[in-house]
């Protein structure tokens, strides 16, 4: 895919002042913030692409051959690996930018919030239309016990690393441009933990599943995601956790077959039961209820049991049952079955099969 042009990104003119070009970033950025968007990919990338924009057009020899050269101007040394999230120039922008947007360090490397995770639940037809409470186990990291989360042994404490003096980022010269990178002596953390905490071996988070409560609302369809606050992975050193998406697959149902709050199902009945009239007893989500088939009904009538359908998520009332009329054709007849429907097809004429008679007297009219 072609790159973006970064002024376009930036929704700003080519000869935009530093402020307009500050102004129109800040504007964006807080928009498509991953944490406001959490879980949106795409949100993601927009977040990226405006950080490269800015990254470049706010710094006036980058943005210089920029304009000479364009992305390959820039791309060659520019130190721009679009390698992840959270790489070097991101961070730096984050600190100036966001300090006071976002609270002071709360995207610095050491603070930063646990990562969201992703749990998928398997429900049946009946406890996506009814809700249901239910209980899971999610496989996560979590604040060490042992050592609270700093990671060092009880009794000691993690101390400032000498080679970045804590900041956790050290710069270096890249061509013309200085920029800085996680400090390799305390992999950006800023601190260095002499002796570890034997549980966590340092890391201040352990490996443990969690039991949580859950309840699924009734009407919840293939493919809702439910978002469990502060559930998912711990953020490290004391950082606040991300969160939890359940996302819920429905399992097809036997029978049943959903379209908007309805229920749909098709239920076969015989050619003498259609062609005399019947009652039969049709499943619902309910139980069975009984349906009366009035006689001559065709083959694919649509009959409506009211209110028996999906209810409305997070709403009032539900939707119908639609029960789909199939007329069987017998099969594997006896001799004296076949005499019986040969007797009835000499008998039967033209005026008792009115669909029939319809569709021939139209073909007459076309071949004359
Ligand atoms: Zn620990
Ligand atoms: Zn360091």
């Amino acid at each position: 895919m072609a790159k973006r042009d970064y002024y376009e990104i930036l929704g700003v003119n080519r000869n935009a002042s530093e402020t307009e070009i500050k102004k129109a970033y800040r504007k964006l950025a807080v928009q498509c913030h991953p944490d406001k968007n959490p879980g949106d990919k795409e949100a993601e990338e927009r977040f990226k692409e405006l950080s490269e924009a800015y990254a470049v057009l706010s710094d006036a020899q980058k943005r210089a051959l920029y304009d000479q050269y364009g992305h390959a101007g820039v791309e060659q040394g520019g130190g721009f690996s679009s390698g992840g999230f959270g790489g070097t120039p991101f961070e730096d922008l984050f600190g100036d930018i966001f300090g006071d947007i976002f609270g002071a360090g709360g995207r610095s490397r050491r603070g930063r919030r646990g990562d969201d995770l992703r749990y998928n639940l398997t429900i049946s037809f009946e406890e996506a239309a009814f809700g249901l409470e239910t209980k899971i186990q999610v496989p996560r990291h979590q604040s060490c016990s042992h050592c609270h989360g700093s990671g060092a042994k009880p009794g000691t404490s993690p101390q400032t690393c000498g080679s970045c003096r804590g900041s956790g980022q050290v710069r270096f010269q890249q061509g013309f441009f200085s920029l800085t990178r996680p400090c390799p002596t305390c992999n950006g953390e800023g601190k260095i933990i002499k002796d570890p905490c034997p549980e966590c071996r340092g890391t201040g988070l352990t490996r443990s599943k969690k039991t949580l409560s859950l309840k699924i609302p009734a009407g919840v369809e293939n493919g809702n995601r439910l978002k469990l606050s502060g559930e998912g992975e711990a953020g490290a050193h004391g950082a606040p956790p991300g969160d939890l998406y359940v996302v819920i697959s429905v399992s097809d149902h036997p029978i049943f077959r959903r379209e908007g709050q309805d229920v749909i199902c098709e239920v076969p009945i015989s050619f003498p039961q259609a062609a005399l009239g019947c009652e039969i007893d049709v499943p619902t989500l309910d139980g069975k209820v009984r349906l009366k088939i009035p006689a001559g009904t065709q083959g694919g009538k649509i009959l409506k049991l009211a209110g028996k359908g999906i209810p409305v998520l997070q709403g009032y009332g539900r939707g119908d049952q639609l029960v789909v009329v199939r007329v069987e054709t017998p099969t594997q007849l006896t001799a004296r079955q076949k005499e019986l429907l040969e007797e009835f097809a000499r008998e039967a004429g033209a005026e008792i099969h009115p669909l029939g008679k319809g569709f021939f007297d139209k073909v007459k009219e076309m071949f004359g």
